[in-house]
């Protein structure tokens, strides 16, 4: 049996005895990673990584398939950088760990989380809780006050060094007379990038960046590929049963700590198609406290099931997106029938409409952009076509970076269809492979490589 370093409890034990769940109570962290070692020798490192949200919808399988994976993606290395040390690497996990507390409030802005430590003791504490409200290291700041001064600061992501609704939080942590700072990666905001290093450096604070680089990266996803892209990081989702057939309007389970509860929250916004729409889909997160996602409607023709909960926007806001043609005949159709116009019973209740001269995901996905989201899920059902609609186009746009399949306990569907995302039979590869269990079914997780 292949045996399994856990280089958070050093302790080192077979696969099969290794509980993510009892791990995350001893050490209360968001995240671990395991060294493995093929029997007889070492050899080379992966490292397993489990998401902290949705452990306790976990079972075995979600853990065994992390940890037998023979995937050797650079990307799931962890190493510590020169000057560092576990302790250091254990508190970015825990300031990862507050970051996540801001889940789905923060955008266009990062997920951060920051830990002052004085004499070996956590003197002050803060995450950045949403846009326009102070940054991570400013609510650290203030709880540690005289503390801070020749304390470590622990910080996911590199300090500020701009001035935008706040001030910087390199110029704070100098006038505090931190002795050391240590970020679990750089900036990729080039209003940042590096810069707030810099000013520590130069004001003599040692300064240690890529501690649990993945970890922090994985947090951010999101945030860095907007960044990085200038368009919205998108997730397509959608369900099949265990021999590949697309189910089209299957009920997804939305109760608290599910899958797709959790998908909800941590999306800016979800885009389905009108089609999908039933009187009792509400597409609403059942997290506690959590912020809902824009649910964006596409409609071709403006003919929306007003019964629907979707269009009840008492606890989450709608907007429809439909073509500026299906406007025009839905007012010649009210001026010849004398009924309100579809636009006026949705301002009605509160949902927003948007006219787009093309209906398609770019133009969705430019006005998800424009609105500051960071990230976005594609929910691929309804019966607008025979084959996967959404989920197909989004993959010929080249849009997506994440795909999740709902795999039901099921044989075939009377609901469903059983061809690919593909209409040219080719195939796309993907990467950083997971699977887990929600509920009784198989969650499967893949990047598209780039
Ligand atoms: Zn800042």
């Amino acid at each position: 049996m292949d045996a399994v370093v856990c280089t958070v409890s050093g302790r080192m034990q077979s696969c099969t005895e290794f509980s993510p769940s009892s791990h995350v109570t001893r050490h209360c962290l968001p995240a671990f990673h395991c060294r493995r070692f093929p029997s007889g020798g070492i050899g080379r490192t992966l490292a397993a990584k489990l998401k902290p949200d949705y452990l306790p919808g976990a079972g075995s399988l979600a853990f065994s398939s992390s940890c037998s994976s023979s995937s050797s993606s650079p990307s799931f290395l962890s190493s510590l950088p020169k000057g560092a040390n576990e302790d250091d690497a254990e508190y970015i996990r825990k300031c990862v760990e507050l970051a996540r507390k801001a889940l789905g409030f923060t955008s266009p802005n990062p997920m951060v989380g920051c830990i002052i430590v004085k004499d070996g003791h956590i003197v002050g504490e803060g995450f950045h809780p949403k846009a326009g409200e102070p940054h991570a290291e400013v609510f650290a700041l203030r709880e540690a006050g005289a503390n801070a001064k020749g304390s470590t600061v622990y910080v996911s992501l590199e300090p500020c060094n701009h001035y935008g609704r706040t001030p910087p939080c390199s110029n704070a942590l100098v006038k505090a007379c931190v002795s050391r700072v240590v970020v679990g990666m750089v900036d990729p905001n080039p209003l940042v990038s590096g810069k707030g290093v810099e000013t520590l450096r130069k004001a003599g604070i040692e300064v240690i960046t890529g501690v649990e680089s993945q970890l922090c990266e994985a947090l951010n996803e999101a945030y860095i590929h907007r960044i990085q892209n200038k368009r919205p990081f998108v997730t397509l989702r959608f369900s099949q049963s265990f021999d590949g057939v697309f189910l089209e309007s299957t009920p997804v389970d939305c109760t608290t700590g599910s899958y797709y509860s959790k998908l909800l929250q941590e999306n800016d916004a979800l885009i389905a198609l009108d089609s999908a729409l039933s009187e009792d889909i509400k597409l609403l997160s059942s997290e506690v406290g959590c912020k809902q996602p824009l649910r964006i409607i596409l409609s071709n023709d403006l003919k929306l099931p007003l019964e629907s909960n979707v269009f009840d926007t008492s606890h989450a806001p709608s907007l429809v997106i439909a073509r500026q043609q299906a406007l025009v005949h839905d007012l010649e159709k009210s001026s010849r029938t004398g009924c309100q116009t579809m636009e006026s019973l949705l301002l009605e209740r509160g949902v927003e409409l948007v006219a787009v001269p093309e209906l398609n995901l770019k133009s969705a996905l430019d006005v998800c952009y424009d609105r500051g989201f960071s990230s976005v899920l594609i929910d691929s059902r309804g019966r607008d076509s025979d084959t996967n609609f959404l989920g197909r186009q989004a993959i010929e746009d080249g849009v997506v970076e994440k795909v999740i399949v709902d795999i039901f306990p099921s044989i075939g569907s009377d609901k469903g269809s059983g061809s690919g995302l593909l209409m040219d039979g080719g195939s796309l590869p993907l990467e950083r492979l997971s699977s887990r269990i929600s509920g009784s079914h198989i969650i499967l997780e893949g990047y598209m490589m780039r």
